[in-house]
């Protein structure tokens, strides 16, 4: 192995598969590479020395051999212990909501610090309080950072400053009552929606189980859709020209 094609990064496991007896593919979110794919050799192996650190979900550092098309993870490092993900459904659930999401809108090899950052805090946040904002929160973030920000303070069609009743994603954000389409929203969402977006992140975090929260969630979900679905049709245009 040359040296130069030896690299180091921290990285999340997004995703991983069986490949052939003993071996491993690995989606790995990291740092300072974008998202990379790689083979990690007898992981399988009971006694294997990467133990449970390329686990879905585990946030390790690794040294890298970069290959053609996959490269091979060479050693790999715990960052931060994963039992605390396995400890319950509900935070291991969540924390593969945030992996799927973050593989959805990332690029192989397209570095982005902002979404691995954001990933991190979203993962070390469910470990210590899994609350019912976490998901949500993490995919508007993940769109406010792509640049699909929503208009929360006005009508997006008219520019009237309320009140505000429904939400479109298509359109990008609220609408008052003249120009309505999409779902409607409750007052309590948009103000729950206004601390995800407005810095009061932690205040938000620690909000219980309501009507609300559970509307935050479906509307986060149909908005990532919406956008991960335009993502997909713009790559399949760049791959058909
Ligand atoms: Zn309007």
């Amino acid at each position: 192995m040359s040296g130069d094609r030896l690299y180091r990064d921290s990285a999340v496991v997004m995703r991983n598969y069986k490949l052939g007896e003993a071996d491993r593919i690995v989606v790995l979110l990291t740092a300072r590479h974008g998202k990379v794919r790689a083979v990690a050799k007898g992981v399988r192996k009971s006694g294997s020395k990467f133990g449970s650190r390329l686990e879905l979900m585990s946030h390790a550092r690794l040294l890298l051999y970069r290959g053609r098309d996959l490269d091979i993870v060479s050693q790999a490092e715990s960052i931060e212990p994963l039992a605390p993900m396995l400890s319950s459904l509900e935070r291991a659930s969540q924390g593969i909501a945030v992996l799927e999401a973050a593989d959805l809108m990332s690029t192989e090899r397209d570095v982005n610090r902002g979404l691995y950052d954001l990933v991190v805090r979203a993962l070390r946040t469910i470990a210590v309080r899994p609350g019912p904002v976490v998901v949500p929160a993490f995919y508007w973030k993940l769109l406010a950072a792509e640049g699909f920000r929503p208009v929360i303070d006005r009508c997006v069609r008219c520019g009237e400053a309320g009140p505000l009743v429904a939400f479109d994603v298509g359109e990008g954000g609220t609408l008052c009552r003249n120009c309505r389409s999409g779902v409607p929203i409750s007052e309590a969402a948009l103000a729950l929606l206004g601390d995800v977006l407005g810095g009061r992140l932690l205040d938000a975090l620690d909000a219980p189980e309501t009507p609300a929260t559970h509307e935050l969630a479906t509307l986060a979900t149909s908005s990532l859709e919406h956008h991960v679905e335009r993502r997909l049709k713009a790559a399949a245009v760049f791959e058909r020209a």
